[in-house]
């Protein structure tokens, strides 16, 4: 059996309770397999195994006093991944569905994003079961100094620089950054990323995942000559990174017409993102108001995967596996000929198979979502040196980011004589191949 087949199948037993974690370390292994193939010696230094391996996991009790008095108890975590490149770096995730395998999947995803950005930042990843949502503003601070009374011993600006994630923006941030000052003593503003801009965040970091996925699917689209002006465009997800892909992509003349949330879909021809960034401002925020406003367009409930909308690209910015292989196929049906991640781990294997024989251009989350950590790397940069950016500045070194994904992408393309659609195999691959690189200039054994 080869040596990828052989771990496969050894991690499918071992981490069996583990579903994403091993859906994602199956679709990134497959598609790096020629590393492999090219580096027989990898195996007796069992390669992958120490990549696969968490170098720790951080598991805890964070418990946090409602408004009534009651008190609860969640599960908190913190996976730090992998440091060859850098301290582990990756968000905080505040979601009813994480989970050890969530987040083993996301920090897994995280450690080759990070290598592709080119900046010095190993991956990591955390967050807690904890669900946000109805939970008053002092509820919310309790639960987040709940969670950093223990993360803090943990973390670091050359250790361990935890971001934001869903159900952690930049108000989570500074109870979390708060929390730490108080604790410690200290005043690192580098210890966290996505903090506000008045206590050394960067400008442009809230927007950056979204502006990137953009930045990116344009320079891809430019290789196919395709003209993004008009293209049908429907979002999944309309919060921090779906709002502002809605946004950039709007500015650079896509047409949206589908957006979605947690509630259900909206359908509207001429799909306006400053209605849902004017609804955004109210608590709670009721995204079926747009039609109210808007006065136009048409909310259902369900997911927007399950629609006849005609549509040219799809960009899922919300979770995991909205898509399986039968939204794949009526997404295929519905003419959609890119798919753009910007969500980590949106579709199924089964569904970027289908992608990919179906001659699909895709683009996968590492890639297409780097531009998030990247800003959080130049935010890092900046709280280190005490100089600050204006945002044309911060604005043109993500640019810059994508750009050089992209390069690096066509690179492994040319050099593996990979499918020029299949972004997946390309951005594995140059990712991976850095990090294993690095793990062996350290002798990390
Ligand atoms: P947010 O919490 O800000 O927004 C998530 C959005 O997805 C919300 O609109 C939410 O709806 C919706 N959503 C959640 N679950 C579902 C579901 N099961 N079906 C349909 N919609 C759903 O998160 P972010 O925008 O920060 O993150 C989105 C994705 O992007 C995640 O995969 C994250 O890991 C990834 N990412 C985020 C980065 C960042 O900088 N924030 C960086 C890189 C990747 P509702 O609000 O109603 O719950």
């Amino acid at each position: 059996m080869k040596y990828v087949d052989r771990v496969i199948e050894e991690y499918k037993v071992k981490d069996a309770s583990q579903p994403e974690f091993i859906q994602a370390m199956e679709e990134v292994i497959k598609s790096v397999e020629v590393i492999f193939d090219n580096h027989p010696e990898y195996e007796n230094m069992a390669i992958l195994e120490r990549l696969l391996e968490p170098e720790r996991t951080i598991k805890f009790k964070v418990p946090w006093i409602d408004d009534k008095g009651v008190t609860h108890v969640n599960r908190g975590y913190r996976i730090q991944y992998n440091s060859a490149l850098g301290p582990y770096k990756g968000g905080i995730r505040f979601h009813p569905s994480v989970t050890e395998s969530v987040l083993k999947f996301l920090g897994l995803e995280q450690t080759f994003k990070n290598a592709l950005t080119n900046l010095p930042m190993g991956g990591g990843k955390g967050g807690s079961d904890f669900d946000p949502i109805n939970k008053s503003e002092l509820e919310i601070m309790r639960f987040c100094q709940s969670y950093m009374t223990e993360l803090y011993r943990h973390i670091g600006e050359n250790v361990d620089v935890p971001a934001g994630d869903m159900g952690v923006g930049a108000r989570e941030i500074g109870y979390l950054f708060g929390q730490y000052r108080r604790i410690t003593g200290a005043s690192d503003r580098g210890v966290l990323t996505g903090k506000g801009v008045g206590y050394g965040g960067s400008l442009v970091r809230t927007q950056a995942t979204g502006y990137g996925i953009l930045y990116l699917a344009t320079e891809v689209l430019k290789k196919f000559n395709i003209d993004p002006k008009g293209k049908r465009t429907i979002i999944s997800g309309s919060g921090v990174v779906g709002t502002y892909a809605a946004e950039k992509a709007t500015e650079l003349g896509l047409k949206i017409v589908g957006m979605s949330d947690i509630t259900g879909y909206i359908l509207d021809e001429d799909f306006d993102i400053n209605i849902i960034k004017e609804l955004q401002k109210k608590k709670p925020f009721v995204f079926k108001d747009y039609v109210k406003v808007a006065q136009r367009g048409e909310f259902f409930p369900g997911s927007i995967y399950d629609t006849d909308v005609k549509v040219d690209i799809v960009m899922p910015c919300a979770t995991q596996n909205e898509i399986n292989l039968e939204r794949a196929r009526r997404l295929v049906k519905n003419g959609m000929f890119m798919m753009a991640e910007g969500a980590n781990m949106p579709n199924s294997n089964e569904a970027i198979e289908y992608f990919l024989k179906n001659d699909i251009i895709v683009v996968p989350g590492k890639a297409g979502n780097a531009g998030g950590v990247a800003t959080s790397g130049l935010e890092m940069t900046q709280n280190s040196t005490r100089l600050y950016w204006s945002a044309e500045e911060v604005d043109s070194k993500l640019k810059d980011i994508m750009h050089n994904i992209h390069q690096q992408c066509l690179t492994i393309m040319d050099e593996y004589n990979i499918d020029q659609k299949n972004y997946v195999a390309a951005a594995n691959i140059a990712g991976v191949q850095k990090v294993i690189d690095a793990m062996i200039a350290q002798g990390d054994y």
